[in-house]
């Protein structure tokens, strides 16, 4: 039932920040007036802590929730990441796990040992069993990173998720490092990619329940698995489901993803577990497609009127999404939409076309003196490696 650790709470709004309550970021903020130069921008890297973007009192603000093992129906269960407005969002993902009689089947494994061993310690205090089954959702750092400490469990995923975590095998360091929230001590670190592999329609009848993988992409990845338990009405969606935190299209298929979020609208469902965000259910799923669709529709006009997605993101309002948490992956989703639009989508992440967003985002922002919108490039580019 952890709440947030306080120190990730950002407590400056930014007319604070900008009546000085942040010197350095003052200053390198007036280091971007003077000078607006890509080089210079680069400098935004070290820029921390990173005040959010001015909410809009016109619309509701993101609720408060925590982190917690919350049991949906029996047997079934929910592992939650903490949110809250005003802190800044850290890319940690849900998870799930149904109980069986010998074992635990679980979905997704977070980010990293904290989350990951709280999560396993949590179910077995809750169950006193352990896991023997776990599907990963997606290949996303976030959901399979966590993979190594399920160790005596086999681990399932769609086959171009399997492909990917093959894929980063090699890049990923030998020894995590520590980080808030994902990881307190250097210890060895292996990413572990799913040694069986399925395509749709898996069910597993466990302890009485039901729970059917469906495949759903493509539309957040390629490989999108859910897993609908049809007795209790509950929908674990993956990252196909981002409620109250802006989502994130990083490998998407954007319209797609959308039509997805339409199918299961008809879909008998009363609890959705998304990816990142509070539980909630079908109203939320409908809001983050909505998301997708104003955005389509503004990022569209200015596509057609041939400007660049950092400076379509400049300029673009959402209304009531403005206030979900991480506003800066919309640079991400305007990259993507225009791939789609161009003709030249592919499932991966395209890091430069993003960078170059960003800068050129950024350069806008400190030109208009709007410092709480300028986001650190590092932030991006940490999306290409530990992406959500
Ligand atoms: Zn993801």
């Amino acid at each position: 039932m952890d709440k947030p650790p306080d120190s990730d709470r950002v407590g400056l709004s930014r007319r604070g920040v900008l009546q000085g309550g942040a010197g350095t970021l003052l200053g390198a903020a007036a280091m971007l007036w003077g000078e607006g130069g890509v080089a210079r921008l680069r400098a935004q890297d070290s820029i921390e802590p990173t005040p959010l973007p001015a909410t809009d009192p016109r619309y509701p603000m993101p609720p408060t929730w925590s982190r917690e093992l919350r049991k949906l129906a029996p047997n079934v269960y929910a592992y939650t990441q903490g949110g809250a407005p005003n802190v800044r969002f850290r890319g940690i993902s849900n998870a799930g796990m149904i109980a069986g009689d010998d074992y635990l089947l679980g979905i997704d494994a977070t980010q990293g040992p904290i989350p990951a061993k709280a999560f396993i310690a949590a179910a077995k205090q809750a169950t006193g069993k352990d896991f023997g089954r776990l599907v990963n959702t997606h290949h996303h750092g976030d959901h399979v990173n966590g993979n190594q400490f399920f160790t005596h469990a086999e681990i399932l995923g769609h086959p171009y998720c399997r492909a990917e975590v093959v894929k980063a095998v090699a890049s990923t360091p030998k020894m995590w490092s520590p980080t808030p929230g994902v990881a307190d001590v250097a210890e060895e670190r292996r990413l572990v990619p799913p040694s069986v592999t399925f395509k749709d329609d898996l069910t597993y009848f466990i302890g009485g329940t039901e729970v059917q993988f469906r495949f759903a992409g493509p539309a957040h990845t390629w490989g999108d698995m859910m897993a609908y338990l049809p007795q209790h009405k509950i929908l674990f969606t993956g990252d196909v489901g981002f409620f109250w935190v802006a989502p994130l299209a990083n490998n998407s298929y954007i319209s797609k993803w959308v039509e997805t979020c339409d199918k299961i609208a008809g879909w008998d469902v009363d609890v959705i577990v998304p990816g990142h965000g509070p539980i909630g259910g079908k109203k939320d799923l409908a809001a983050m497609a909505d998301y997708f669709r104003v955005l389509g529709v503004e990022a569209r006009k200015r596509y057609d009127a041939k400007m660049t997605p950092g400076a379509a993101c400049a300029e673009i309002h959402l209304g009531r999404f403005d206030n979900w948490i991480s506003p800066e992956h919309l640079l991400a989703n305007v990259v993507r939409y225009y791939a789609e639009w161009d003709n030249t989508l592919t499932p991966d992440y395209d890091a430069a076309a993003v960078r170059e967003a960003t800068i050129e985002y950024n350069q806008i922002k400190a030109g208009a003196r709007k410092t709480g919108e300028i986001v650190p490039l590092r932030r991006m580019e940490e999306m290409a490696k530990e992406a959500c």
